[in-house]
């Protein structure tokens, strides 16, 4: 990781005090004083910040049951954050793992570790989401098919990835997809002719929702692993 997120990981300081530490000449990285921000260190380098040799803390990982009406940003625009609903110290350095909108409910996971949150939202790792979506009409029998083959959504140059419906009611389903387009589900349903009116994420990849709304817990070490 960058020697600046090194920092702020093994202390209470923010990423611009780090920054001022390391450019005052106060960071050495096995034993050479480093002044670039952005160089690449290890957990297993020495590093020292005025002669105090700083150890990584664990990085932490979190799922947590999105109410409606809340928002997967770090900053609250017109609702509250879902960060809010943590209150835990150095609160800045987490980030959302794959974001649901503002009136989408479900599991949301929190990290701070940037190539974990890579494995679950690059398409390129295909990890499972799970939505369970409630539609303003019938669901037609054929889209099961349509959407195993994929569809063309809207501003989009190629068909999106196989996923797997499954019909619950007439207008309530099961959605699988591997990929996460930007509002995917309901530009899915649009481009059939039809409308997503309640949207909620069960699971991603193995590991499945199991607190109530507003909650959160820590990930097990086997489901942290399970999500690489
Ligand atoms: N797809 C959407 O359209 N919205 C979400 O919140 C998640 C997936």
């Amino acid at each position: 990781m960058r020697l600046d997120k090194f920092i702020c990981k093994s202390t209470q300081l923010s990423q611009a005090e780090a920054l001022a530490c390391i450019n005052r000449g106060e960071v050495d990285v096995n034993g050479l004083t480093i002044t670039n921000a952005a160089t690449q260190v290890h957990e297993n380098n020495l590093i020292t910040l005025k002669g105090v040799t700083l150890t990584a803390r664990a990085s932490r990982y979190i799922l947590l049951h999105k109410p409606a009406s809340t928002i997967c940003s770090n900053k609250d625009e017109h609702y509250p954050s879902v960060l809010n609903l943590l209150n835990l110290e150095n609160q800045s350095q987490l980030h959302i793992a794959g974001r649901l909108d503002a009136d989408s409910t479900g599991m949301i996971l929190i990290t701070d570790d940037g190539r974990w949150t890579y494995n679950i939202t690059h398409p390129s790792r295909q990890c499972r989401k799970v939505y369970r979506v409630r539609l303003s009409s019938v669901i037609a029998e054929n889209l099961v098919d349509q959407f195993r083959q994929g569809v063309k959504l809207q501003g989009e140059a190629h068909l999106t990835r196989p996923a797997e419906l499954e019909i619950l009611a007439p207008r309530e389903a099961r959605l699988v997809i591997t990929e996460g387009k930007f509002h995917q589900v309901k530009r899915m349903f649009f481009a059939v002719g039809n409308r997503v009116v309640a949207l909620h994420r069960e699971a991603i990849g193995p590991v499945s929702l199991d607190v109530e709304e507003g909650q959160w817990r820590y990930l097990t070490q086997h489901e942290v692993q399970s999500l690489r």
